[in-house]
């Protein structure tokens, strides 16, 4: 019988999936202890720093997580950082496999004059910032103006227009940051615009969540109907099924009819971001148009157009996404998720993505190495094990509870830590 250590480094969706696969493929001839290492002092990745908070039910999945976590074979490694506090090189030295599962955390650029003035943020800062990411708790995000832009036509768009259009107490019941809650009450933001720079086909945004904008239920959705119909005819007699499916629901979108509600979220399509303009600060975003070039006040523009994974010492990276094939690196390093496939695919994507990599890692096995594990190389860093962690978990569902919110999170390192007794 072989019992094999593996490493996950990234305890996102990408890498309890990858855990999960291996306890799947364990028989009585080949055993896995998994130990996985995590830089926050939290684990679940995006689906506690990225999904939208006002999706809990796409948050139901970590239930899945604590489930694979639960295994007598599975430990924690969180608060510890690949670079500062240990190295792949050391990784790959000590476990028979290493799995990168780090995700995509930066924000693509659009490239455009002006970005880098106040109040143009990437979806990549302003997500962590609602959903209490640490390192974002002090992120300067002015909500003074009555008009925000978003740029792109994902669901990442979708998830950050949503937000700043909801009306704020619509947040209370859920896991928002205490902070941003706060600002966005006392936000000035009526206006927001979500700007596609094709066609309404050609949109990235999932039925779904297009389906369930005319039930909120204090903003006024808007499409522009010609913007629509002129796709449906470009599209033909038969279109792919999720195009006529988000096609069916744009038509709803742009059917509905409007209230006299103060806050509106409005299509723009065929709009190519050209310029954003301001001298101190955001004042505007110029578009190039079928109809020639159209300005747009605004105090805000995120820009929700894509990720890419950031660079880590000893990993080969292009293009935004770890050089692999089919998720093999090199020796024994394995990639799986954003950092492997780039940034496509919801949740449920990483699990089919990281069954299969598992499967090419199990064949690729020979003897195990035996020659211990990481737990000897963190004897000076405050790691945030899986006990910890069910404290950390308790205390802010706790917290929660008396405000009927599933959570309250914590947002600063310290705090988690005090959480954990550490
Ligand atoms: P995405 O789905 O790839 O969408 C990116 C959007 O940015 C596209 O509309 C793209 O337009 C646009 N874009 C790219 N470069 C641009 C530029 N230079 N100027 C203007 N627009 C530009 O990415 P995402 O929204 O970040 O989402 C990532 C993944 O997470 C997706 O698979 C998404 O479905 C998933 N996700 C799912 C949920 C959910 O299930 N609720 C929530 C959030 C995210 P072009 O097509 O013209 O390039």
């Amino acid at each position: 019988m072989s019992n094999f250590k593996v490493v996950i480094v990234g305890a996102g969706p990408a890498g309890y999936f990858a855990a999960q696969a291996l306890q799947n493929l364990a028989n009585d001839d080949c055993t896995f202890e998994i130990d996985m290492i995590e830089r926050l002092p939290t684990p679940w990745g995006l689906v506690r720093s990225g999904v939208a908070p006002d999706h809990p039910k796409i948050k139901t999945v970590s239930k899945v997580f604590e489930k694979i976590a639960s295994h007598e074979n599975f430990r924690l490694f969180a608060n510890v950082e690949i670079g500062s506090d240990i190295s792949i090189a050391q990784l790959q030295e000590k476990y028979d496999a290493v799995i990168i599962a780090t995700g995509s955390s930066l924000g693509k650029k659009l490239g455009i004059p002006g970005e880098g003035l106040r109040g143009s943020l990437s979806a990549a800062t302003f997500v962590p910032w609602y959903n209490a990411h640490p390192d974002f708790v002090g992120v300067d995000t002015p909500l003074d103006a009555d008009t925000a832009v978003v740029i792109g036509a994902g669901n990442v768009a979708m998830d950050v227009a949503r937000m700043l259009a909801l009306e704020p107490s619509e947040l209370d019941p859920t896991d928002t940051a205490d902070h941003a809650i706060e600002a966005f009450k006392k936000s000035n933001i009526r206006k927001v615009y979500i700007s596609a720079r094709r066609g309404p086909e050609y949109a990235a945004f999932t039925s779904p969540e297009l389906r369930e904008l005319p039930k909120l239920e204090h903003t006024n959705v808007i499409m522009d109907k010609g913007d629509i119909e002129a796709a449906i005819v470009r599209t033909g007699d038969e279109p792919e099924k999720e195009v006529k499916s988000n096609l069916d629901a744009m038509l709803l979108i742009a059917e509905n009819p409007k209230s006299e509600h103060e806050r509106t979220m409005q299509f723009l399509f065929q709009h190519t971001p050209k310029e954003i303009i301001g001298t101190d600060r955001v004042e505007g975003v110029v578009f190039s148009t079928p109809n020639g070039d159209v300005t747009i006040k605004c105090g805000l523009v995120i820009t929700a157009i894509g990720y890419q994974a950031h660079g880590i010492e000893g990993i080969p990276f292009k293009n935004g996404k770890v050089v692999n094939n089919d998720g093999r690196v090199n020796e024994n390093l394995y990639v799986v998720g954003w950092a492997k496939r780039g940034p496509s695919g919801v949740i449920g994507t990483n699990k089919s993505d990281a069954a299969a990599v598992m499967q090419l890692l199990v064949e690729d096995l020979k003897s195990p190495k035996n020659v211990g594990d990481i737990s000897v190389l963190l004897t000076h860093q405050i790691v945030v094990s899986r006990d910890h962690w069910k404290k950390i978990n308790e205390a802010e569902v706790a917290a929660g509870e008396p405000h009927g919110k599933p959570r309250k999170k914590s947002v600063t390192r310290e705090e988690l830590l005090k959480h954990a007794d550490l």
